[in-house]
């Protein structure tokens, strides 16, 4: 066991692991050469090693594949350190943030996925920020959760999505509070952690049957028969507003025929901030009547990965469904 305040850095790839070489074009960095790029890292009172997973990737090419590596990393190397660093590209963050907080059940330390805007060594970097408060929040250990950490602030990781595609402010939790804001000190919100002693469970069976159908006005009627009929196992359904669909017989028909067939359809909004509430109008009434569960306000990554580990697991349908409504690692509000 290593002496306390050790953080394990771990590199997926994406802008925050380019630099920019004398000629002006974007190379991934070399691990060794961190400190090189990040010369406050000297200077602090941790203990900081390195990893990268197998191959490095723009996060636009994640998989499922990888994040079984992370989750396995952390597995392995989770009595060493206080707390998991990921360095990974913004594009798919949350995605995989929400798959971690799902695959790693009793989680009691940081994992803290963090990227940039702007490449290392570009002189307005975001990169050196978000490494170092990352690096300081994981070592203090006290965070149990699975985090996302991003021009100053932490959110939980099944909490966020990425708005913005410029800004360094990139990341948005419009449902869930900040977890902790780093200005001249960092000021953690006053949740209340349950600390588990259970040991560390990792789930790698996460199933791939799973897609996202986002409604929009005039959706062809074939077009919806055909994605319902594919031998998926669950649904995604990006509805209107307070989870809101159209009452088209055609429509209602498909959403019937996919649930006889055993698939589940989980429904959440379009819309960034609020919850998806089925029967408070007419127009989510009858999918609520179908049998349409009602994913409150989850964020459509949340409510993939959630998809994704429930049918993995073995539970009876009846439990999957039973376990989408509720809060499993903070990704719902009840
Ligand atoms: N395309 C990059 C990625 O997600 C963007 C970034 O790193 O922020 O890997």
């Amino acid at each position: 066991m290593r002496q306390s305040d050790s953080v394990l850095l771990i590199y997926t790839g994406g802008t925050i692991g380019m630099y920019k070489t004398n000629e002006g074009s974007l190379r991934p960095f070399d691990l060794d050469t961190l400190s090189t790029q990040i010369p406050e890292l000297n200077t602090f009172d941790i203990d900081i090693n390195a990893i990268s997973i197998a191959q490095p990737i723009d996060s636009s090419n994640m998989s499922k594949e990888v994040w079984i590596q992370l989750a396995e990393i952390i597995e392995k190397e989770y009595n060493n350190f206080n707390g998991f660093v990921i360095l990974h590209g913004s594009d798919t963050m949350a995605y995989t943030a929400s798959a971690l907080s799902f695959m790693l059940e009793n989680l009691n330390k940081p994992v803290i996925l963090t990227g940039a805007q702007l490449p290392i060594g570009v002189r307005r970097t975001d990169a050196k920020e978000n490494i170092i408060t990352s690096i300081e929040i994981a070592a203090q250990g006290n965070i149990p959760e699975v985090c996302v950490y991003f021009e100053y602030r932490l959110m939980r990781g099944n909490r966020c999505t990425k708005a913005n595609a410029e800004h360094f402010e990139a990341f948005k939790s419009p449902n869930f509070i900040y977890l902790a804001e780093a200005g001249l000190d960092i000021k953690y919100s006053p949740i209340k952690y349950d600390h588990t002693h259970k040991d560390l469970k990792v789930h790698t069976n996460l199933c791939e049957d799973v897609l996202i159908l986002k409604l929009f006005p005039s959706m062809k009627k074939e077009y919806i028969a055909k994605v319902l009929d594919l031998p998926y196992k669950g649904i995604i359904l990006e509805t209107f507003g307070a989870g809101n669909a159209t009452t088209a017989d055609w429509f209602l028909r498909a959403i019937q025929t996919a649930i006889d067939n055993g698939k589940l359809i989980l429904n959440v909004s379009q819309c960034l901030s609020g919850s998806v509430s089925q029967g408070l109008y007419e127009t989510s009434s009858k999918l609520d009547e179908l049998g349409v569960i009602g994913g409150k306000d989850m964020t459509t990554e949340a409510a993939l990965a959630k998809m994704m580990y429930l049918l993995g697991t073995d539970y009876s349908q009846d439990e999957i469904k039973q376990h989408l409504q509720i809060s499993l690692r903070g990704e719902l509000s009840n």
